[in-house]
Formats: structure tokens, C-alpha cells, sequence
């Protein structure tokens, strides 16, 4: 681990050994405060000793997103005891039931819009990000991916969600909620962190204004044909203060808007990437029909492409159409 870690991590157990010795003065009936101090001061003197975030099992280094979030743990993630890990998968299962709860209502119906996704983490929690929330006959939807996997990525989308979620709350103009949600977001998040992101707002009368930074392109297929609605603007999260430009486009009953994340578009299959092409000439074939047929076929056609091999990224799928 690095010293400047190290260092934090050292000033963070200082201040917690205070706090526990005040809290042992105030409540000395607490027998559990004792123990937590002694475990305290045995990481201090592991740091005094240079073995800290060294792990008893195996001796190789304990993952430094652990230590940063309980510089108490000694031992790897390999080398776990069985009621750590049984612990650990409580957690884990509480995480992913937490995020399932915040996904919005299945084949919502919005006045003219009617929609349906496909939400699938590849592990028990996921750095993807969909969000529908109809108001007044009109529907903003959002659908993102955060860099990174697993219960990091997790966090910063709840954040992403609750950020557009009060937002949007404040009946503000699209384009002031994504750079107000950008700004929070980039102070929050560490370096190296950000969201690619499509946000839009769908109105009663067919109009939708429609934001990519920085995500894979959307696609919007009906009569008139089939447009990609490619990324104009820079992922949230890597610059605090950046604009941010809408596309605005008219559509006409039965025109559908898809959107997805990498999981579909760089599935790969041996050195075969299944590609923003594919995805379209799938949309393209598929125009006219429900959300939810749109949807099932992408995921049929997806899965004869990657036959065999395994999925390694979360996968989102959203279809949005303006009924007739
Ligand atoms: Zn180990």
C-alpha cells in the first residue's frame, strides 16, 4: 500500500481510537468497545511494524478498497474465514436487493410512451443505470454506465439515481439537470471515475430532447428510417463544469428510441465484437413492434451470437415507443 494511504488510514485510526476511548469513559458496561480498541491499537502497531494490509493466510497483499473501507480486515478475500464470507455474502445480497429496488416499474405506460427494459448485472450488483419517471404525460428516462464493476460501480449508480431522481423533482430544463447532476457527481467521485450517460425528456407531443455523453449511440428507428444518436458531450463525472448539448428530434406513432449499454454492443465472441452495427440492422428488422418484443429479440439475437461464451459485462436494455 502506498504511504499516502497509509497515512490517511493511520490519522483515520487515531481519530477512532479517541473516539472509542471517550465512548469507554462514557459507557464502560460496553464490553464490545474494549475489544474494538484492542483491534484497533493491534493495526496501529501492525502499521508501527510495516505488516499492515499484509494478510495472515498467505502473506500477499489484503485488496486495498477493503482496507480503505475497514483498515481493521486481515486477511484477503481468498483467505477469508467461513462466517467472514458468509457475512460478506449477506452484504452482497442486501446490496443487490437494495439496487433491484431502485429499477422503475416494468412496461411503464406514459401517456403516448410506452416502454420496457431489460436489466441484467453480471454479478450480484451492477454499474449499469435505467431509470424511467413519467410526470404530467411526459417521460424522462435515463440509462447509464458507470466505469468500473462490482459494489464501487454500485454506489456511484444509486448516487446517479438519486441525483436525477430529485432533479428532476425540480421540474428544471433537461439540459440544467444533466450539468447540475455532472457538477455533484464530478465532486463526489474519485479520479478516474465517471458515467456515460443517455438522458432524455419525452413530451406528449412526440417531441423528445435527448442527451449522449459520452455513451454508445442510440437508436431511433421508424418510417422515416433509422438514425444514430451519437455522444455529443463528455462523460459525467471527468470535468465539473462542462456543457452539455441536446439533440431534438420529432417522433411519429410507432417510432421507437433504443438504448443499451456496452454489455450488448462489445459482447464478444472469440476476436468478434458484436458491434453498433448489429445492433442497428436488429432494431432496424424489428421496427414497428412493442418495447418488450424489440427487447426479447435483441436479447434472443444476442444470445446466438455469444453462444458458449461467458458474459462478462452488465447488460441494459431499454425501448421506448410512441403509440398510436
Ligand atoms: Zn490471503
Amino acid at each position: 500500500m502506498a504511504t499516502l494511504e497509509i497515512s490517511f488510514l493511520h490519522n483515520q485510526l487515531e481519530d477512532r481510537k479517541r473516539r472509542l476511548q471517550e465512548a469507554i469513559a462514557l459507557a464502560p458496561q460496553n464490553g464490545g468497545l474494549a475489544g474494538l480498541l484492542r483491534e484497533v491499537d493491534a493495526a496501529l502497531q501492525r502499521m508501527a511494524k510495516g505488516s499492515f494490509g499484509i494478510c495472515l493466510e498467505c502473506h500477499d497483499p489484503v485488496e486495498q478498497d477493503r482496507l480503505l473501507a475497514d483498515p481493521l480486515v486481515q486477511y484477503c478475500l481468498d483467505h477469508l474465514t467461513q462466517p467472514q464470507r458468509a457475512e460478506l455474502q449477506r452484504d452482497l445480497d442486501l446490496a443487490s436487493q437494495v439496487q433491484r429496488n431502485l429499477l422503475p416499474q416494468r412496461d411503464l405506460r406514459a401517456g403516448v410512451w410506452e416502454t420496457s427494459y431489460h436489466y441484467a448485472p453480471v454479478g450480484p450488483v451492477s454499474g449499469d443505470y435505467c431509470d424511467l419517471i413519467p410526470s404530467d404525460g411526459q417521460l424522462f428516462f435515463t440509462l447509464g454506465d458507470v466505469s468500473g464493476k462490482g459494489v464501487a460501480a454500485s454506489m456511484l449508480m444509486t448516487q446517479l439515481h438519486a441525483l436525477f431522481r430529485s432533479l428532476t423533482a425540480m421540474a428544471l430544463p433537461l439540459g440544467q439537470i444533466i450539468k447540475q447532476a455532472n457538477r455533484v457527481f464530478c465532486e463526489s467521485a474519485l479520479a478516474g471515475q465517471y458515467a456515460t450517460l443517455v438522458c432524455g425528456q419525452a413530451r406528449p407531443n412526440g417531441e423528445v430532447e435527448i442527451h449522449n455523453a459520452g455513451h454508445v449511440p442510440a437508436i431511433v428507428v421508424g418510417r422515416g428510417g433509422v438514425l444514430r444518436i451519437e455522444s455529443t458531450g463528455l462523460p459525467l463525472g471527468m470535468f465539473c463544469e462542462v456543457e452539455f448539448s441536446a439533440t431534438r428530434l420529432q417522433l411519429e406513432a410507432g417510432d421507437t428510441l433504443f438504448l443499451y449499454t456496452d454489455g450488448l454492443s462489445e459482447a464478444r465472441q472469440g476476436d468478434e465484437e458484436y458491434g453498433v452495427d448489429r445492433v442497428t440492422r436488429l432494431v432496424r428488422q424489428r421496427a414497428g413492434q412493442p418495447p418488450a418484443e424489440l427487447i426479447a429479440a435483441s436479447l434472443e439475437d444476442l444470445r446466438a451470437f455469444s453462444e458458449g461464451s461467458p458474459r462478462l459485462d452488465d447488460l441494459t436494455l431499454l425501448a421506448i415507443r410512441r403509440l398510436g
